[in-house]
């Protein structure tokens, strides 16, 4: 309440931000005014100008009202000319409107910029790039696809080409020469997977300096932002390579699965029939009532999207009543009745977690000898076993619990890929979820309908659907580096986005991305009619009501854009057009090539286009000649979306620049919306209204309810996302740390003293260790040297003797661990230089760096397939009530701690052993194994937490595995600390 007063009287947060900005817009244009005087050259070296300011001290914010009047004059000299673009000879006729300029301010300030569709926002990016790119470092543009970016890279290079600026544009297939003088250009415009991959391939695989493409991750604009942040963010990208060992067994199962599916298949229309038997009779008793009610819920269990149930569902009393005994089953005191009700299906699916589980029924029936065959055996339980075995000698209990592993995940894997293809079977329909093509399967995009080549399912499911649809199952892969959208994008310096429809998301931008959203106001009124939603009982009348709106459009000449969601429904309806005769073009998965052309012609009279919902985003939809008379643009929806955003951009596909239009949603109660979330209010009213086939509901407040059923669905995703990121965020410290240990190792100029860091570390520990070993013997705590210098000799091949310890070491104790040590690191140091003696200094420098990237390289990736284990087991872990998130840190960082010791140890090892050839050779090896690159979809993660599981509050370990010291050590060569002015190795630090 307060709140709307406060609003009423002050404005939104965005009003009175827009407010503030105005005195610059004037500014702007002012200075603008005076520029128009210059003659070119003198308007160009402008750019020099300020650049020179810039070292002399000034900063971007002084500039910005200066360097944004000249692109505006810019642009203005620019009109009338004609330009290339993307083979199109197009004329320039864009000066920034003030809403423009105000865009650009929130752009330069780090914020998310909301626009309108057709606000022109390619050219609003154009102020602060050019006033970023000044600093001399590389700013980024980052477009929804390939295609965009070539598109506005040279488009919007005509302005800074102009200005004496460079753009260069990531495409898909550049190699990686090609790709370097992208980023070395002052702007470079890419789709955000070129720029996620360049920075794992720079920083998880090349071998040298002069492979690294990337220079900076200093200022980028994001293009679309919420489908970018938003909806690919539930997904990492991933660089793979095959797994060597990796055992198939999609194919041994896949008959027993294909076999369960088609009994259960049969099981579940059986009960259906009987069910619906009884319901039709008159007069039931209450018993064969609940008996009906039990046979269709387990329908509901054991097939949820069974067609003939979706049918029973029709029936508003009929879902209620199953929806009760559902919630009765599952309630805490019933687990009994619960197993009962399940028994006799082989499995159940739950539609909204996606999990598939054996019954044991299933079990049985699948593996009628050896019902335990499929169930995970106890491996805590069975260890503890071995443990305690006082028959068996200490050897043979680690003989015995090795081979207990194996037998555990081999197991463990062949239920995983049970499950996987259940769900295959269940839940991934073909032509929705994925498609078929050159024996492939391939998916497609939930948001816009694309297919998407080369992506792959996680965690098996691929390799399920390929054996469902009986196409080579193709290897597993292993993940070589992998980094969320989010964290790569968390990495810049300043970080903004432009998007006509942030509103909705701006809490999650700000929690997440320390974003904030401004709303920027269109330059002309908005007079788009949007219509009440109607609503039908079934998908079939929706459709043909659908197709009556068009007819009449169509009739009268009036352009329509049908969005719907899925590939499906747009051939659907594309058939249904085809017989009454109605021309139109559809964009879908199998011809998103000229997607953008032919959105470009669908405001052109009479014009019918079916797309999924967000094809061909970022083509602005002009109106034909005579269109607006006829009322504009017509939008309508064929259902609604998961989210509420992604109708407000099918809706914002109308009406730009104050163009008339309209748009109008369809929704039925068998949408999968409507079907899982919607709750039974709808349901309801049809039935008190007693509305019959063809009726039609139309309300304001029934648009609410579908919203909330959105709200429900937008809620949902986002904890997934912030799920993912969650685990991500492991990871990330993981990668910042070995990422920076990298980079090192490559760029530093002197790889002696990173290499020696580390030796320097792994001495330090052996001395550590020799210590705590001698204080532990109680009859003789003197200094055991005798051990210390066996573990020297188990890593350096110098042969140490007890005698030549003594540095440090007064009365047979240990007074100066650090003197010791560096009499220690000298002997090494001075071994190491005599065996590299004549070695010329860059192939010294090779071998140093190498060195430690053998180790790293290798070990990290090792490290990267055991996460992706401990995360996948983590999904089981959920069962045990734990929080797996929880869990899945302690156990990460266990394994991460081991993973470094493990590495500095091997560096150590390596030191005397690598040789240059070895190197060369072993890097042929890497560069001939395939990789692939992947931006995964689907929940990966476990997918929801339980519902009791503990708020996430545990104490996280620190990760203080520092690669260099907070405060550096005494060096050998530093000046002593007893303030002698002495070096220390020539006074305290003396042997
Ligand atoms: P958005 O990305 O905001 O949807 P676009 O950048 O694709 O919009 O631009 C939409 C259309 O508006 C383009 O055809 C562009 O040429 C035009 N346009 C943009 N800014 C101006 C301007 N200042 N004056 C005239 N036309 C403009
Ligand atoms: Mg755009």
């Amino acid at each position: 309440m307060f709140s709307a007063i406060f609003k009423a009287i002050f404005g939104t947060k965005s009003q009175r931000d827009v407010k503030k900005m105005l005195p610059l817009v004037r500014r702007i244009n002012d200075i603008e005014i005076q520029y128009q005087q210059l003659t070119d050259e003198q308007l160009q070296a402008k750019t020099v100008e300020f650049k020179n300011r810039l070292a002399a001290g000034e900063t971007l914010d002084d500039l910005m009202c200066e360097a944004f009047a000249v692109v505006k004059n810019a642009c203005r000299r620019m009109c009338g000319k004609e330009f290339e673009v993307c083979g199109q000879m197009l004329k320039w006729d864009m000066i920034p409107f003030d809403v423009q300029i105000m865009g650009g301010i929130a752009l330069h300030r780090g914020a998310i910029a909301e626009m309108a569709t057709g606000e022109g926002k390619t050219l609003v990016a154009t102020m602060p790039l050019y006033l970023n790119a000044l600093s001399g470092r590389n700013c980024q543009l980052v477009t929804v696809n390939d295609y965009l970016a070539r598109r506005d890279s040279s488009w919007m290079g005509v302005i800074f080409r102009f200005l004496g600026l460079t753009v260069g544009c990531l495409q898909n297939m550049q190699m990686p020469d090609e790709r370097r003088e992208q980023y070395n250009c002052d702007i470079t415009y890419g789709t955000n997977s070129e720029f996620g991959f360049d920075y794992l391939r720079d920083m998880g695989m090349a071998s040298d300096a002069d492979q690294l493409v990337q220079r900076d991750h200093f200022y980028a604009i994001i293009d679309e932002i919420d489908s970018i942040l938003i909806d690919e963010a539930r997904t990492p990208l991933i660089i793979s390579g095959p797994v060597p060992m990796s055992k198939d067994q999609f194919s041994e199962l896949k008959p027993l699965v294909a076999d369960l599916y088609s009994r259960q298949n049969l099981l579940c229309s059986r009960l259906v029939r009987e069910a619906r038997a009884v319901l039709d009779k008159e007069n039931i008793s209450d018993a064969e009532f609940e008996e009906a009610i039990t046979k269709l819920l387990q329908v509901k269990f054991g097939m949820p999207t069974h067609r003939q149930l979706l049918h029973a569902f029709e029936n508003g009393e009929i879902l209620r009543e199953v929806d009760r005994l559902d919630s009765k089953v599952h309630s805490d005191n019933n687990r009994g009745l619960l197993q009962e009700v399940q028994s006799i299906l082989y499995f159940t699916i739950d539609e909204k977690t996606h999990e598939a589980d054996l019954t044991e029924l299933g079990r049985r029936t699948i593996s009628p000898d050896d019902p335990e065959g499929f169930i995970i055996p106890d491996l805590l339980g069975e260890l503890h076993k071995i443990e305690v075995n006082e028959t068996l000698s200490a050897a043979e209990k680690i003989e015995a619990k090795e081979k207990f592993q194996e037998f555990f995940s081999d197991k463990s894997e062949r239920l995983h890929d049970l499950s996987q293809l259940l769900k295959a079977y269940c839940l991934f329909e073909k032509d929705v979820n994925y498609v078929v093509m050159d024996r492939k399967v391939m998916i497609v995009d939930e948001h816009t309908g694309r297919l998407m080549p080369g992506r792959r399912f996680s965690d098996g499911l691929h390799q399920a659907l390929e054996a469902k649809e009986g196409v080579p199952v193709e290897a597993e892969t292993q993940t070589m580096a992998t980094i969320t959208i989010q964290n790569y994008f968390r990495m810049y310096d300043k970080l903004a986005g432009m998007t006509g429809t942030a509103e909705t998301e701006a809490a999650e931008f700000h929690q997440i991305y320390k974003l904030d959203v401004v709303v920027i106001p269109t330059n002309r009124p908005c007079i788009r009619k949007d219509d009440s939603d109607s609503i039908f009982k079934t998908k079939r009348e929706k459709f043909n009501a659908i197709l009556d709106d068009i007819q009449e459009r169509y009739d009268a000449g009036q352009p329509v854009l049908l969005g719907t969601i899925s590939v499906d429904d747009s051939e659907k309806l594309s058939r249904m057009l085809k017989i009454r005769n109605i021309p139109h073009n559809v964009l879908n998965a199998k011809n998103h090539q000229r997607e953008a052309e032919i959105v470009a012609h669908a405001g052109q009279v009479r014009a019918v286009t079916v797309a999924t919902n967000m094809a061909g985003r970022g083509t602005d939809i002009k109106l034909g000649p005579g269109v607006a008379e006829l009322g504009g643009l017509h939008v309508i929806g064929s259902s609604r979306h998961d989210s509420r955003r992604i109708d407000r951009q099918l809706r914002g596909r109308c009406s730009r620049q104050g163009d008339p239009g309209s748009s109008k949603f369809y929704v039925s109660l068998e949408d999968d919306l409507m079907r899982l979330f919607g709750g039974d209010r709808i349901v309801k009213i049809f039935d008190r209204f007693g509305l019959k086939e063809g009726d039609e509901l139309q309300h304001p407040w029934l648009d609410h309810s579908i919203e909330t059923a959105q709200k429900r669905v937008e809620q949902q995703h986002f904890s997934i996302r912030k799920r993912t990121l969650d685990f991500d965020d492991v990871m990330n410290k993981q990668r910042e740390i070995v990422y920076a240990l990298r980079k090192d190792a490559l760029l530093s100029d002197k790889p002696h003293d990173v290499l020696f860091g580390i030796i320097d570390q792994v001495v330090e520990n052996s001395v550590n260790d020799a210590v705590n070993a001698s204080a532990a013997k109680k009859e003789d705590s003197r200094f055991d040297r005798e051990a210390l210098a066996a573990a020297l000799n188990a890593v350096f091949p110098l042969e140490f003797t007890a005698g030549e310890l003594t540095a440090g070491i007064t009365n047979d104790r240990l007074t100066d661990p650090r003197a010791l040590e560096i009499q220690i690191i000298d002997r090494i140091e001075n071994a190491y230089r005599e065996r590299n003696a004549g070695m010329p200094d860059e192939q010294l420098a090779y071998l140093q760096r190498h060195t430690i990237l053998e180790a790293l390289d290798r070990l990290w990736q090792e490290h990267l397939y055991a996460m992706d284990h401990l995360r996948s087991s983590m999904s089981l872990r959920v069962y045990a009530q734990k929080d797996p998130l929880i869990e899945y840190k302690n156990e990460a960082f266990g394994i991460f701690k081991n993973m470094m010791d493990q590495v500095y140890m091997d560096v150590a090892k390596n030191l005397f052993r690598l040789t240059i050839t070895r190197i060369e050779s072993f890097e042929e090896l890497l560069n001939s194994m395939p990789q692939e690159m992947v931006h995964q979809t689907l929940e990966q993660f476990g997918g929801s937490l339980p519902d009791n599981a503990p708020a996430e509050v545990a104490e996280e370990p620190v990760m203080n595995i520092t690669f260099h010291r907070e405060t550096p050590k005494v060096g050998r060569n530093d000046s002593c600390p007893c303030g002698s002015g002495k070096k220390y190795k020539k006074c305290c630090g003396k042997e």
